[in-house]
């Protein structure tokens, strides 16, 4: 009685394959395979003034990889992790985070048997054109004081602040001046919040605006 493997057909020989892909190795690098690796994430910020971009690698990353993808992300959140006012402290935070997973990427020993070859580095951040981009806080919050220093209008007058008091009799213009210029004509004596306060008119001249950002009466003291 035949066996039933003697009525199998021959095995058609196979025709040659490529060799197999040799098996990722789950303990390697999540971009070239290599061993050693880190477990850790790297993060990017992006402020776009109202909407915030959080970008986030996580997984395996060996050393060379791993500074590859720190220096991307850092170098996208130093030329756009500014722009938003809450994006001035998430963009610093981001930066000190990325920094821990850079040190230790540092420390460890360049990648061996990857299945490819490891990302590019590429340049340190320092020599990246986005690196310029550090000093984009420096020239917002610099800006912003200078727009400070520069707003001459009466709702910055505080007490012992000149005044030069212009325009028309309809249409006063006040503007805060330097105490030693020529136009300083008066000095602030008094600043009561609300228009409808009133100084002692026998000692000094008034100048109230209402309808605007605030309302505010300023006492001013004649100069000699
Ligand atoms: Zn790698």
């Amino acid at each position: 009685m035949a066996t039933p493997q003697q009525n199998i057909e021959p095995y058609p020989v196979p025709a040659a394959q490529p060799a197999p892909a040799p098996l990722p190795n789950p303990q390697g690098c999540q971009f070239c395979g290599g061993t050693p690796t880190l477990k850790t994430t790297v993060r990017g910020h992006q402020g776009m003034v109202i909407i915030m971009r959080f970008l986030k690698v996580r997984g395996l990353f060996c050393r060379t990889c791993g500074i590859a993808v720190h220096r991307e992300m850092t170098t996208k959140t130093l030329w756009q992790g500014w722009w938003g006012i809450a994006s001035l402290v998430i963009a610093p935070i981001t930066l000190v985070i990325n920094l821990v997973a850079r040190v230790r990427f540092g420390r460890m020993t360049p990648p061996a048997n990857g299945m490819r070859p490891p990302l590019d580095p590429g340049k340190p951040v320092i020599r990246r054109a986005g690196a310029i981009g550090v000093l984009a806080p420096f020239l917002i919050v610099g800006a912003v004081a200078l727009g400070a220093e520069l707003d001459d209008s009466a709702d910055t007058a505080e007490v012992g602040a000149c005044m030069h008091i212009g325009g028309t009799e309809n249409a006063p213009e006040a503007n805060v001046v330097d105490c030693g210029s020529a136009e300083a004509q008066f000095k602030v004596a008094e600043r009561h919040e609300g228009s409808d306060a009133h100084c002692d008119r026998t000692v000094y001249s008034e100048y109230a605006e209402y309808g605007g950002r605030e309302s505010f009466t300023l006492c001013l003291a004649p100069l000699p």
